[in-house]
C-alpha cells in the first residue's frame, strides 16, 4: 500500500518538473531506462567491496552490473580506473583527498566566490576543516581564470594538491595549463569536471584525464545520469582510489544507482549524445545573446561551455528577487554571486543558467531565444501582475510543446 501524502508530494515535483523551464546549470532529465534502472530492485542488496571481492553472498548479478558500470565509463573517459561507487560528487571528492592527503596537508582550489565548490577547500566544508586550504580567483578584470596568477600563488604556497573545476564558470578550463603549473611546484593535480564531464566525454570541452592525476564528476548534470558521484585515475592510484571509497569512506555501495550510472555512461556512448552536448552549447550561446541583447552582462563577456553567469545589476534586480520572480513564472534557476559581488551570497547580484535540462526535453536555439525574450519581460515587467501571468502561460504553451514523461501522468497519484 503506497502513503498517499507521500505519492501525492512526488507527484506535485513529477508535474512541475514536466511544466516548468528548467535552467539549474547542474540539473538534467533522466532517460525512463535510468529512471527504470535507478528504482530497481537492486536496492535491495547489499555488496560492500568490489566486484568478485565482496563481503555478502548474492552478489553475482551485482558484480555484472558494477562491471558494466566501470567498463562503459572506462570506455567513455579513456581512463586507466575509475570507481563508480561514490554516493556523491562530494563523497568522490572526500575520497580523493583521503586517498592524497594527510589532514593539515596544503591544497588550492578555486574559490567559492569565484565558481568553486565547497568541497574544494570552503571553509564550513570537510575540505577546509581538515585541509590547509588556499584558493585562487578569477581575474578581476576578465573575470576568467588567469594561469599565471594562478603559478604565482602556487610558487609561493607549494600546495600538495592543485584542485581545479568549478560549480559557477561559464569559461574552458586549460587542463594542461593547470598540469604544467602542478609539475612545477610538485603537486598533485585534481580535476573536479562535475559540471563539464558531458562536454568532456564528447570533446566539447578538453578531456581532464590526460593531464590530471585524479578526476571525479557527479553523473547527475551534464552526464545525464542518477544523482551520484565517480571517480577515474591513473592506475597507479587504483589501489589508493578504491581503499579511500570502501572501506574508507562509505559502506555498501547503491547498487540500484549504479546501475543507473551504467545505464547513463552506455547512453553517453552513443553518437546521440554528442549531438546532445552540441546542442547545448549552442542553446547556451542563444540564450546569452539574447540576454545580452536586452541589456544584461555576462559575467567574463560570455560562454563556452552549458551555462551562464547573468550580472543583474543593469535592470536593478538581485539575484534573490530573480529567483523568485521566475519561479513565479514558472522558470526555475538558482541566484548566484558575481566576482566581487556588492551583495551577500543569500541576496547576490546575479543568477546561474543553464541549459542541460531543456535541451534534453527537445529546446533549441529558437527556444531558448525565446526563454531568453521571457526572462527579460519578466524582469522588466516584474510589478505588473498581468503580464506575469501571461508569461507563465507562455511558459506552459512551450513545456507542454516539449514534455517530459518517462512515465505516465498518472503514476505516482
Ligand atoms: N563538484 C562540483 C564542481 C559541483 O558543482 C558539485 C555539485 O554541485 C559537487 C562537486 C558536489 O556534488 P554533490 O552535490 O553530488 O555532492
Amino acid at each position: 500500500m503506497r502513503d498517499q501524502r507521500l505519492f501525492k508530494a512526488i507527484d506535485k515535483e513529477y508535474q512541475r518538473q514536466r511544466h516548468n523551464i528548467e535552467l539549474i546549470a547542474s540539473e538534467n532529465y533522466v532517460s525512463k531506462a535510468v529512471l527504470e534502472a535507478t528504482g530497481s530492485i537492486l536496492t535491495n542488496k547489499y555488496a560492500e567491496g568490489y566486484p568478485n571481492a565482496r563481503y555478502y553472498g548474492g552478489c553475482s548479478y551485482v558484480d555484472e552490473v558494477e562491471d558494466i558500470a566501470r567498463d562503459y565509463l572506462k570506455e567513455l573517459f579513456g581512463a586507466e580506473h575509475v570507481n563508480v561507487q561514490p554516493h556523491s560528487g562530494s563523497q568522490a571528492n572526500m575520497a580523493v583527498y583521503m586517498a592524497f592527503l594527510k589532514p593539515g596537508d596544503k591544497i588550492l582550489g578555486m574559490s567559492l566566490k569565484s565558481g568553486g565548490h565547497l568541497t574544494h577547500g570552503y571553509k564550513l566544508n570537510f575540505s577546509g576543516g581538515l585541509y590547509e586550504a588556499i584558493t585562487y580567483d578569477v581575474d578581476e578584470k576578465t573575470e576568467m581564470l588567469d594561469l599565471d596568477m594562478i603559478r604565482n600563488i602556487a610558487l609561493k604556497e607549494r600546495p600538495k594538491m592543485i584542485v581545479c573545476g568549478a560549480s559557477a564558470y561559464a569559461r574552458s578550463i586549460d587542463f594542461k595549463g593547470f598540469r604544467d603549473i602542478a609539475d612545477e611546484v610538485g603537486a598533485y593535480l585534481f580535476v573536479d569536471m562535475a559540471h563539464i564531464a558531458g562536454l568532456c566525454a564528447t570533446g566539447a570541452h578538453m578531456s581532464p584525464i590526460p593531464y590530471a592525476d585524479v578526476v571525479t564528476s557527479t553523473t547527475h548534470k551534464t552526464l545525464r545520469g542518477p544523482r551520484g558521484g565517480i571517480i577515474l585515475c591513473k592506475e597507479q592510484y587504483a589501489k589508493a582510489i578504491d581503499k579511500s571509497v570502501f572501506p574508507g569512506s562509505q559502506g555498501g555501495p547503491l547498487m540500484h544507482v549504479i546501475a543507473g550510472k551504467a545505464q547513463c555512461f552506455y547512453e553517453a556512448l552513443q553518437p546521440s549524445y554528442t549531438e546532445y552536448i552540441d546542442q547545448v552549447v549552442k542553446n547556451a550561446k542563444a540564450l546569452g545573446e539574447t540576454l545580452v541583447d536586452g541589456g544584461l552582462r555576462l559575467v567574463s563577456g560570455g560562454t563556452d561551455n552549458h551555462l551562464l553567469l547573468v550580472d543583474l545589476r543593469n535592470l536593478g534586480v538581485t539575484g534573490k528577487e530573480a529567483e523568485e520572480l521566475l519561479d513565479e513564472v514558472d522558470i526555475t534557476c538558482n541566484k548566484n554571486t558575481i566576482p566581487n559581488d556588492p551583495q551577500k551570497a543569500n541576496i547576490a547580484s546575479g543568477i546561474r543558467l543553464g541549459t542541460p535540462a531543456m535541451t534534453t526535453r527537445g529546446f533549441k536555439e529558437a527556444e531558448f531565444r525565446k526563454v531568453g525574450e521571457l526572462i527579460l519581460q519578466v524582469l522588466k515587467y516584474k510589478d505588473d501582475q498581468r503580464m506575469l501571468r501571461m508569461i507563465k502561460e507562455e511558459v506552459r504553451k512551450l513545456t507542454s510543446a516539449f514534455d517530459y514523461r518517462p512515465v505516465s501522468e498518472d503514476y505516482y497519484e
